[in-house]
């Protein structure tokens, strides 16, 4: 009887799905089961009586070393997953090369073997994880694009006003506390109206796209540049006094203007309004902000459009 559950644990070593092998202090191995054997390509005759790293020098020497003593001193088990070291062994992995995963992931588990009640030698498994880490890297993938399209603007790809908002709110309140300049722009296409009723809303769209693109070549890549409705946008300018913020907004001003947007069949002439502000004592929240380029932007509405007005408190 005794011999047969004997044969039987060393069939269930030799067949079960993950690897199986046991360490000595040295760190020689005294035994090799067949999933390492299939995944080395190395037999146990080959591996056992002999130092791990005989085979695999590769191996993380100092950090493996470490493990095993620490359960030969504790006598209790120690644990190593996928997520803090992806493989202990380069082994092959049977999926598909598509989810960017070189070896096959694997989680570790290193026991105790004890003799009374002390520590003989360290049994180590092997389970193969790949599967796991796949869908989960593909989850963190799809989690950051829900994210990122969260916060663009579906027509023209820019940031989405939610995300300009918060952007501006983060801004506003760092500002608050460390002080230095804060800048915000607000702009508006002029006559677009016209524009949709004259070539179609199709038109508009496009237009709208071409102007986003144009104007997000020339702006800077700490600034946030967002839609903020229908055909208004705006430009968030960390570290930017008014005086700066108004020579930005000439330039994004002389971009829009300068080249129509060319259509098959339509050469489309578009200019922009533009406001600014900057946060300065006594502004107490980042909407007072907005509101005063917006301001601003009315009145260079009133001006006559296509130009940049600064808010000045006169205006209030
Ligand atoms: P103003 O110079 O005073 O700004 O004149 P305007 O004609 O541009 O007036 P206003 O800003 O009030 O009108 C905006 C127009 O933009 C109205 C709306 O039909 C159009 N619009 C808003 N969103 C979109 C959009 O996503 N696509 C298109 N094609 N048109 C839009
Ligand atoms: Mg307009
Ligand atoms: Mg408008």
């Amino acid at each position: 009887m005794n011999v047969s559950v004997q044969s039987l644990s060393e069939l269930v070593v030799e067949r079960v799905g993950f690897g199986i092998f046991v360490l000595d202090r040295d760190l020689n191995v005294l035994m090799w089961n067949r999933f390492m054997q299939d995944h080395s390509g190395l037999a146990a005759q080959q591996v056992v009586g002999r130092s791990i790293f005989a085979h695999f020098p590769e191996l993380p020497r100092v950090w493996l070393s470490r493990k095993i003593e620490s359960v030969f001193q504790l006598g209790s088990f120690a644990f190593s997953s996928w997520e803090q070291r992806p493989y202990l062994f380069r082994f092959e992995h049977d999926r598909p090369i598509t989810g960017g995963v070189d070896f096959m992931q694997q989680d570790c588990t290193f026991m105790p073997l004890m003799r009374e009640r002390e520590v003989v030698a360290v049994c180590v498994t092997i389970s193969d994880v790949t599967h796991v880490s796949i869908v989960q890297r593909e989850r963190e993938e799809a989690l950051l694009k829900l994210q990122e399209y969260a916060n663009r603007d579906g027509l023209t790809g820019i940031a989405n006003r939610r995300f300009f908002e918060a952007r501006l709110g983060d801004e506003f309140t760092r500002w608050q506390r460390y002080g230095g300049d804060l800048s915000i722009l607000l702009f508006d296409l002029d006559h677009f109206k016209k524009i949709n009723d004259e070539f179609g809303h199709g038109v508009g769209d496009t237009v709208l796209r071409v102007m986003a693109q144009r104007v997000a070549g020339v702006v800077r890549a700490q600034d946030t540049f967002g839609r903020f409705g229908g055909e208004e946008f705006a430009l968030l300018l960390p570290c930017t006094p008014l005086d700066d913020a108004m020579h930005v907004a000439d330039k994004i001003r002389r971009v829009i203007e300068e080249t129509p947007v060319e259509l098959p069949g339509a050469s489309v002439s578009v200019t922009a309004s533009l406001g600014g502000a900057a946060a300065r004592e006594g502004v107490p929240a980042y909407d007072v902000l907005i509101n005063e380029a917006d301001a601003a932007l009315y009145s260079a509405k009133r001006q006559g459009r296509n130009r940049s007005v600064a808010f000045v408190l006169a205006e209030a």
